[in-house]
């Protein structure tokens, strides 16, 4: 089919999208702990999975390892976004190093939980991406009294020791969908099992699908700026799909669009994951334009203002700078 003609052309632009509060503190925790206490900082995993973001974090003098053992004996080192297990705090601890930890507040809310409903002798089905360092975080917590449940065939199958004691928590950035999904078939398996106190899956993730949710069915292309390792990203691909986008792309820079996807389209969707900086969607926007979808409107399904403080172990240490 022929490209559409300039009249027919348009991009609806996600809002909210891109970086979300927990995000924004992790990356200006690196920042300021570089002003502050000069290159290098060292990073245990990308703060954020996000490549710009870790890139140019690295051309500012941050140092990003694997595990804690790469760290020098002494030295300062950042936890990332996605949280980290008592055992790798304990790990930094016997090396002496000085950290900072830069969890965002809502997966440390769901450590709280594990902790909390594994004391009380519960077992914890942890609904999430096993792999992905959320989830060895949070799972760290209670290894003897959590089990993960991957996807809705595992569900069907895992086996529990007390159906009695049972209680569900997930990663933050899952499918809304696929996850009441997953709940619904363990239900039925074991009635008896509890809801969290509140929503694992945080707004951001909620809030970005939403906001897709309502484009996708016009949408004869979406295309998500977000890296492969990033769970909530790659979700907006899954979820534009089953919401009636003809066609859904993962980018991490507008330079891997591929001008074949525009064969025979009007209407482009637009938006970004969690860890995207807006610069990104900028330059997808401006590469839109030249392919003659110039025009946008934004779609806005929410508003957010959530901002969370810096770590304390920053605030403490700035504060006392002045
Ligand atoms: Fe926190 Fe949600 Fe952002 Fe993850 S996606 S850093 S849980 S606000």
């Amino acid at each position: 089919a022929a490209v559409p003609v300039a009249g027919e052309r348009r991009v609806l632009l996600a809002a909210p999208r891109g970086y979300c509060a927990g995000v924004d503190r992790a990356v200006v925790a690196v920042e300021k702990a570089l002003e502050h206490y000069g290159a290098p900082v060292y990073v245990r995993k990308e703060i954020v999975h996000n490549k710009h973001v870790v890139t140019t974090l690295q051309d500012k003098g941050a140092i990003f390892v694997e595990e804690t053992d790469q760290v020098p004996q002494g030295a300062l080192v950042v936890f990332s976004a996605h949280g980290v297990s008592p055992a790798v705090k304990q790990s930094a601890e016997e090396r002496q190093l000085r950290t900072i930890d830069a969890t965002c507040p809502l997966v440390t809310k769901v450590h709280r939980e594990a902790v909390r409903f594994a004391r009380a002798e519960n077992h914890i089905l942890l609904i999430g991406h096993e792999g992905h360092e959320e989830v060895e975080g949070t799972y760290g917590e209670a290894p003897d009294h959590t089990t993960v449940v991957n996807n809705p065939e595992e569900a069907r199958t895992v086996q529990v020791a007390d159906p009695e004691r049972l209680i569900w928590l997930s990663q933050t950035t899952l499918s809304v969908d696929e996850t009441m999904e997953i709940v619904a078939i363990l239900r039925d398996r074991f009635p008896h099992l509890q809801d969290p106190p509140s929503d694992d899956i945080c707004y951001a993730t909620s809030n970005r699908q939403a906001a897709i949710k309502k484009i996708a069915p016009e949408a004869d292309l979406v295309i998500v700026v977000g890296s492969a390792n990033s769970s909530n990203s790659v979700r907006l691909v899954e979820v534009a799909l089953e919401y009636g986008a003809r066609a859904a792309h993962r980018v991490d820079f507008a330079e891997q669009i591929d001008e074949s996807w525009f064969e025979g389209v009007g209407t482009v969707g637009v938006t970004s994951g969690a860890s995207v900086p807006e610069v990104l969607v900028q330059r997808v926007l401006s590469l839109l334009a030249d392919y003659g979808y110039g025009d946008v409107e934004e779609v806005v399904t929410a508003e957010e203002d959530i901002l969370f403080s810096l770590p304390k172990e920053l605030r403490t240490t700035l504060k006392a700078a002045g």
